[in-house]
């Protein structure tokens, strides 16, 4: 299998873009090897440059549930297009797909919507100091939420692979707000709010998929409710990740948790860029021009993203059955490898919820983010770029969760675990 192609466009993206990249993870750093560029994407697969076809269980990090160029969604798009490409003023679009979205969080009466993850996390943050009249912030170690300033404190996925969290550039005094506490320990979280009455929010992933996939017990999503309650303070579900793909109705809807405000990204623009936070209306009503916190974007509401963004979850909340399916088959695929890996002597976690998958070469559960750093990243290296060559494309860090789409078939899984089991014996 030759990767020329992709060799030689990496090399001259090199002299143009900082890594060669426009975001960090994408350059394989923490797997070696080349990064692929992509010809084309459709249904379960991915087409490099040089005409190598995979099984994407990638899928643009999340957004694609029903794999590459859906008709519903690509069609949908189209459409969009013929009728202009942005306004900069209001569509019904935009109302269209907030009913949407409403109606399937019980925790969201308003929403709005910007254009990343990392846009919505940030002013629901600002939001939440708004709201309160705090400062500080609470965030876990492990979770990522974007690339905003104050958020960038021990934080996963691409900051994470890269062992540097908190980022030169970002002033302490800026980061002096943020306090951390560890993921599924609630005494971390006491001791946060021992140490600070002035905690305007805590965010959290409740379904984390940035240390690789690790969700939070139910029992301390229960107890940080409860201490946020006690103390007046907002306790954010940041699901940009998990929302849509762990259920259609929310974290919420499998903890029993209710947060205050939600933020979504990646499946809720069915490809586009689109990101939202929504919420409980008096603290919504907070925002301008009905309030006084300030949070804009050019481009925010765009109506092609919109278009797309409607078609994906208009077609999910028809199929909600769709979310189960997935999640038998990331099971049937973890479950498959994780005999293979032992069958070789290989120690393997597991775990799925949804459509995402996460696996960790590790001897004990992972629970938080240093049981994630435990786990034997030569070994997740040596076993992501085999499998590449055996056509299957997972996420070049082990702190990343895996995608299952509905392009996906039973079969695909088969062929997935049969050459884990190849590429088991060969790497051990
Ligand atoms: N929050 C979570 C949980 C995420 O997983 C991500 C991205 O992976 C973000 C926020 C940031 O989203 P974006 O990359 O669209 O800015």
């Amino acid at each position: 299998m030759s990767v020329d192609g992709s060799l030689k466009a990496f090399k001259q993206a090199q002299d143009l873009i900082p890594g060669g990249v426009n975001s960090p993870v994408r350059a394989f750093s923490s797997v070696g090897g080349t990064p692929l560029f992509i010809a084309e994407g459709s249904g379960a697969y991915l087409t490099d440059i040089d005409g190598n076809r995979y099984v994407d269980f990638v899928q643009s990090w999340g957004p694609l549930i029903f794999g590459h160029r859906d008709e519903a969604i690509e069609s949908a798009v189209i459409d969009a297009v013929k009728h202009g490409l942005s306004f900069g003023a209001p569509t019904q679009a935009e109302s269209d797909l907030a009913q949407l979205v409403i109606s399937m969080f019980d925790s969201i009466d308003k929403i709005r919507f910007v254009s990343s993850g990392t846009e919505a996390v940030m002013s629901a943050i600002r939001l939440a100091r708004g709201y309160t009249g705090r400062d500080d912030i609470v965030k876990f170690t492990g979770c990522y939420h974007g690339h905003s300033d104050s958020l960038l404190v021990q934080a996963g996925s691409g900051a994470a692979t890269f062992g540097n969290p908190s980022s030169p550039g970002v002033p302490a005094d800026f980061t002096k707000h943020t306090l951390l506490a560890e993921y599924n320990n609630i005494e971390s979280v006491k001791k946060c709010f021992a140490d600070s009455s002035d905690i305007a929010c805590v965010i959290i992933e409740p379904i984390a998929g940035n240390m690789g996939l690790v969700p939070a017990d139910k029992e301390f999503l229960h107890e940080l409710r409860a201490l946020c309650d006690a103390s007046g303070t907002l306790l954010i579900f940041d699901e940009v990740m998990s929302g849509f793909r762990a259920t259609i109705n929310g974290a919420e809807s499998i903890t029993g948790v209710r947060p205050d405000i939600v933020t979504l990204g990646k499946v809720i623009g069915g490809g586009m860029p689109v990101g939202a936070f929504g919420g409980r209306a008096d603290i919504m009503a907070k925002l301008s021009p009905e309030g006084p916190v300030y949070q804009a974007g050019t481009l925010s509401g765009n109506p092609v993203a919109m278009a797309a963004g409607l078609a994906a979850i208009s077609k999910l909340k028809k199929n909600a059955q769709v979310i189960s399916v997935l999640n038998e088959r990331a099971k049937r695929l973890v479950e498959g490898m994780r005999k293979e890996a032992e069958s070789c002597g290989i120690p393997m976690q597991i775990d799925t919820r949804g459509s995402m998958f996460g696996f960790f070469f590790n001897e004990k559960p992972v629970k938080n983010f240093a049981d994630a750093c435990n786990s034997d990243a030569q070994l997740f290296a040596k076993f992501h770029s085999k499998m590449l060559q055996e056509g299957f494309y997972f996420a070049c860090s082990l702190y990343e969760t895996g995608f299952i789409s509905t392009a996906i078939t039973d079969e695909m899984i088969e062929d997935t675990i049969k050459a884990s089991a190849k590429v088991f014996k060969e790497i051990t």
